[in-house]
């Protein structure tokens, strides 16, 4: 392995810097609200757009800031380290990278500019089905080409931020897995315009917490073939390519809130006076802080050689996967040392503590669940039989 350099730069200290004033703008009773309402952070995202930052993954050329892995992962972790949440926005930074790798040139050129200025948002991935969920390829949403288009039928569930978004990445089964010698094959990856489409029905859901996601019908929705993105039946191993991504992405989410909640606790500890002194002064409080403080630091190394590896384009399955476990567990690890120091105060909303614990639970789960995770390690980094 090449070394790899794990320092903060110039740069990318005053990236944080940048997308730290922006959030400032954003506090607690801004997120706070919204979360009772159930409502997109509209103005939060836009103006993060236009200030460039959700375009940082998508090279010069067309119209993005060319930054890499490392740099997007900091821009999320600033945002949900300031108390706002990233989960609105970081999907377009990993969905586009597979319209980046295997679209064609025409489709790079159509879209890519109008994500990057915000005139477009892509920010709705559509893969996981009521029946087949963590089973990817058992998906039963088929495309089946008719002439010039694409016919879809079948079902979506908890794909978020649908209602928000313009365009969507949509995994449906092109061949039936009877026909494949494999069942990763016959699933193809469409870049569809979701404005306005026919047959087509958004369910919002109410969630455990703010997050915009829906259940989806398609009911003969008629879709151009050429949304295709590559070649028909390799979609499933598209998406696969761009998981190191995601996985890295959504780990720099959970280093982000696992460093508010400690943030928060520390502060909050050390001014709490019960018993004559103040409550971080007990081994018992004190403790479960320093320890996950320990998990996040540890978390945020992972996180970093894994982004720095992805950045030299070198293999880093093993180090993506292990980032986004640890990373959670970190994040829920700090979560609860921090509600368990404020109290009864932990469960009242203007603390923002019981929100964001909320919101950090997300990531043991989605978008993949940390025993896949486990799997993932035991199968391809230990070399153990496949166990599921
Ligand atoms: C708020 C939210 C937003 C989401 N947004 C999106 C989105 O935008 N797009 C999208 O496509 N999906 C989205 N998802 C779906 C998410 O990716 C899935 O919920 C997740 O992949 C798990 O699928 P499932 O819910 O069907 O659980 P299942 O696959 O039914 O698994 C249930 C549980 O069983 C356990 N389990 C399953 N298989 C194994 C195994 N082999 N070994 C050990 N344990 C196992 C795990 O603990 C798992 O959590 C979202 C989910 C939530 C909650």
């Amino acid at each position: 392995m090449a070394s790899i350099e794990l320092s903060v730069t110039e740069e990318q200290r005053a990236l944080r810097a940048g997308v730290l004033e922006i959030c400032k703008r954003y506090p607690g009773e801004y997120w706070r609200d919204l979360d009772t309402r159930r409502e997109y952070p509209e103005k939060f995202v836009t103006e993060l757009t236009e200030a460039g930052y959700l375009a940082a993954l998508i090279p010069q050329e067309y119209g993005g800031a060319g930054l890499g892995i490392r740099e997007g992962g900091l821009i999320l972790e600033t945002i949900n380290y300031s108390g706002g949440n990233a989960g609105a926005c970081h999907a377009q930074m990993y969905i586009m990278g597979t319209v980046l790798r295997h679209g064609s040139e025409a489709q790079k050129r159509e879209y890519l500019p109008k994500i990057a200025t915000g005139a477009l948002r892509l920010q709705a991935f559509g893969v996981t089905e009521p029946n087949s969920g963590s089973d990817t390829t058992k998906l039963q949403t088929t495309a089946i080409r008719k002439g010039d288009r694409y016919v879809v039928n079948g079902q979506k569930i908890f794909i978020s931020r649908v209602l928000q978004s313009d365009l969507m990445l949509l995994l449906a089964r092109t061949t039936s897995v009877g026909q494949v010698k494999r069942r990763t094959d016959g699933l193809s990856v469409f870049l569809i315009d979701i404005r306005d489409l026919k047959g087509f029905e958004v369910r919002p859901l109410r969630m455990m917490m703010n997050h915009s996601t829906n259940a989806l019908f398609f009911d003969n929705v008629e879709i151009p073939a050429t949304s295709l993105i590559g070649e028909e039946g390799k979609g499933f191993h598209y998406i696969l390519d761009g998981m190191n991504a995601e996985r890295i992405l959504v780990a720099s989410d959970s280093l982000g809130d696992a460093r508010w909640f400690i943030e928060k606790a520390v502060a909050y500890s050390n001014q709490r006076v019960i018993f004559g002194r103040p409550i971080g002064a007990n081994q018992g409080v004190q403790f479960a802080i320093s320890r996950s403080h320990v998990s996040t630091d540890a978390a945020q190394l992972m996180r970093d050689k894994a982004a720095a590896l992805f950045d030299a384009g070198q293999p880093c399955g093993g180090e993506a996967n292990m980032a986004k476990f640890l990373g959670a567990e970190a994040a829920w690890e700090a979560g609860n040392a921090c509600i368990d120091c404020h109290g009864g105060y932990g469960y009242a909303e203007e603390y923002d503590v019981e929100r964001k614990f909320r919101e950090c639970r997300l990531y043991k789960t989605a978008p993949i669940n940390n025993n896949l995770i486990l799997a993932y390690v035991g199968e391809h980094v230990l070399g153990m039989p496949r166990s599921y």
